[in-house]
């Protein structure tokens, strides 16, 4: 609500008014059109043509829009390129909320407009950006090109130059975000869809019986057995660093009870008959897997200074925690396989959810490992002793369960049967 908002109640009335608030209109309408500021916001690929509508080759300075501004308190356009998630939407209605009025809305694409092909078998995503906003342009494609962007602002600014102070920019409302059971319904429409495949398949198959009565199939199902299976040479790759034999044997200096991980019998020979171009893959114990990396780490001979990865495997009786480390000076990789067994006191019901065992962190040598270790305790439930934030780093904090468990049951993220 600005002056010029009162001004056709003051001037309209007295002769020859009517031309002052026109030439207010128009110069307030020219220079809010052709200085229009967009925030920098974009939330999928349509904002990478976005991005490019402001170098060079297209240059959105032109149209008085090439300040992107990185606070919505100095914008006055939101242009919404890419999908919006039902989490993202209230983030997205607070920041049109803090940009100062008059402000404008552009949809760029078609995930912004429908939600896009993202909208269908998928529980998150947003039909359009007008079920949340009041938005006043669209602008079609995936993605609209620059040149489309250029239009949606022309015609913005043609939409803009057409407003009065007699009907002056007025907010609009924000919505919340419809929500509903999408998830249901698209297992609803899939069965459905499978129904009418079984029945049209059932009458194609009895069509075709019924005109070829001699035909027979000569597909027989059958299942190789391993043994069936070739023998595959083994295509060796770039030996780097010590020979797993080498590296075992300092190993087994310190710590002697690590084993190769499947080797029945760590014998010379059978070491020596361990693929070189391979990393040496050692099974150890709770009490040895720090005490042993560490000493790896340090020692001249091994160097083990960069950590590749943390991650787990659940064996349905116990999980493996594994290690895996590199020597950037000298090349050779070691897996550290740590067994875990599942902790028994807790009651079945409960396990799903529940932590289920407990591994020492390896923050403390390599500063890598605290996202890595974030990721298992998300995704697996094990817990990570001295690590020194451990909490969920891709699902949702009230998130219930751990995905990559082989309980894990969420109804509506596994779809079943
Ligand atoms: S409309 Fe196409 S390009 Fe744009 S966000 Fe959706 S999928 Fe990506």
């Amino acid at each position: 609500m600005g002056v010029t908002n009162f001004l056709p109640k003051i001037l309209d009335p007295i002769p020859g008014g009517k031309y002052a608030v026109n030439m207010v209109d128009y110069v307030v309408n020219w220079a809010r059109a052709n200085s229009l500021w967009p925030l920098t916001y974009g939330t999928s690929c349509c904002a990478i043509e976005m991005m490019s509508s402001s170098m060079a080759r297209y240059d959105i300075a032109r149209f008085g829009s090439e300040v992107f501004r990185a606070s919505p308190r100095q914008a006055d356009l939101f242009i919404l390129a890419g999908t919006i998630t039902e989490r993202m939407a209230p983030a997205v209605q607070m920041l049109w909320e803090q940009i100062p009025g008059p402000k404008y809305v552009i949809g760029m694409g078609a995930c912004t407009i429908s939600g896009g092909p993202f909208y269908y078998n998928n529980y998150s995503v947003v039909r359009g950006a007008a079920e949340i906003l009041p938005v006043d342009v669209f602008i079609p494609g995936c993605p609209p090109r620059p040149e489309a962007l250029f239009h949606g602002l022309l015609t913005l600014r043609d939409k803009i130059l057409h407003e009065t102070s007699r009907d002056p920019w007025h907010e609009g409302e924000i919505t919340a975000p419809e929500t509903k059971d999408r998830w249901g319904e698209a297992s609803q429409a899939w069965a459905t869809l499978e129904k009418i495949k079984d029945e049209e398949m059932a009458e194609a198959r009895a069509k075709f019986k019924e005109e070829n009565p001699e035909y027979k199939s000569s597909y027989k199902p059958a299942r190789v057995t391993k043994e069936e299976f070739p023998e595959v040479p083994h295509n060796p790759g770039k030996i780097v660093g010590l020979p797993q034999a080498e590296l075992f044997n300092i190993v087994q200096e310190k710590f002697p009870s690590v084993t190769v991980y499947g080797l029945e019998n760590s014998s010379q020979e059978n070491l020596e008959a361990l693929p070189a171009d391979m990393p040496l893959d050692l099974q150890v114990s709770k009490k040895d897997y720090l005490p042993l990396i560490q000493f790896l780490k340090e020692d001249p001979r091994t160097l083990l200074n960069f950590l590749i990865d943390v991650t787990a495997v659940d064996w349905v009786d116990h999980f493996d925690v594994v290690a895996q480390l590199m020597s950037l000076e000298k090349g050779h990789k070691v897996f550290f396989r740590l067994s875990l067994t599942k902790d028994d006191s807790i009651a079945e019901e409960k396990k799903a959810t529940s932590i289920l065992a407990s591994a020492p962190s390896l923050c403390a040598l390599y500063a890598g490992a605290e996202w890595k270790e974030r990721e298992v305790y998300d995704m697996f439930g094990i817990h990570f002793e001295k690590h020194p934030d451990l909490r969920r780093i891709f699902l949702d904090k009230d998130f219930v369960g751990y995905p990559l468990r082989k309980d894990f049951t969420h109804p509506h993220i596994i779809r079943r049967g």
